[in-house]
């Protein structure tokens, strides 16, 4: 079995090629059988992603601003212990993200997005739960607030829907996270990654959608789902030289490694 450790399976795009139910059902088909639903905005959007999970075994979710959605006057609002106080009252709640920073687009400010930021490093390292981080042109400053608010220790967590550099890869693995890749490791042009995805540790790879968002090839450019997850699994097992089955289990035994209160039924 695979699993798609980061999706946004509620997002509006998706919505055109099914209902959660389908979008499900169709990744079953293809033995994609547990996801974890990464929520962007936590005032407007988890009640929907509580709903969603609470009614699917092997679905889970996280708690999270996007740094896109790091500056929004609501998310703003919502402490450290606003979020522990959430994580606490749902069991289905397994990590905290989509966290991270993002200085491609700057649709908040930097400093907005470090407050977040550092606020979801600190929960993760107070719970010991896993963070989920999307870095965009921003690597140095996601390593240094990661090392700075836990005193270079680290969290566990996940580099999702890797694109940076090598440096910022190991020095990923240095603090403790997984490093999950995505449709991007099956286009053409992506040559740079999936060297670097070659020498990511067998024990610390996991492989993701990141749906509604890049699809792999044959799918590029389409909306993607998490059915699509063995098209990027597979490109992932040729990297290191094992066939996609050994990838699926050993990718699916890392996400139930790091994420200790996924409950798999
Ligand atoms: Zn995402």
């Amino acid at each position: 079995m695979w699993v798609d450790s980061h999706c946004h399976i509620t997002h509006k795009n998706i919505t055109e090629l099914g209902d959660v139910n389908s979008l499900v059902s169709a990744a079953r088909e293809q033995n994609v059988m547990a996801m974890l639903v990464i929520n962007c905005r936590i005032v407007e959007e988890l009640p929907t992603l509580l709903d969603a999970v609470h009614s699917h075994e092997n679905l889970w979710c996280t708690v999270g601003t996007h740094p896109h959605d790091a500056g929004d006057e609501n998310e703003k609002l919502i402490t450290e212990e606003n979020i522990i106080d959430i994580i606490n009252t749902h069991k289905k709640i397994i990590g905290v993200g989509e966290s991270g920073l993002d200085y491609h687009y700057n649709f908040s400010s930097p400093e907005d997005q470090h407050i977040s930021f550092r606020k979801h490093i600190r929960v993760c390292r107070d719970l010991d739960i896993p963070l989920v981080v999307h870095a965009r042109e921003a690597d140095d400053d996601i390593i240094r607030l990661i090392r700075e608010e836990t005193n270079g220790k680290g969290v566990r967590g996940i580099m999702h829907s890797f694109s940076s550099s090598e440096k910022m890869c190991m020095e990923a693995l240095e603090l403790g996270f997984h490093i999950s890749f995505s449709g991007m490791i099956t286009f053409k042009n992506a040559q740079n990654l999936r060297d670097i995805a070659a020498k990511v540790p067998l024990e610390r790879l996991l492989v993701e959608t990141d749906a509604p968002y890049l699809a792999p090839e044959p799918y590029r450019g389409k909306i993607n789902q998490p059915a699509y997850v063995p098209h990027t699994g597979k490109i992932l097992a040729q990297l290191k030289n094992i066939s996609s089955e050994e990838m699926a289990m050993q990718t699916t035994e890392n996400f139930f490694n790091l994420f200790e209160r996924a409950v798999r039924v």
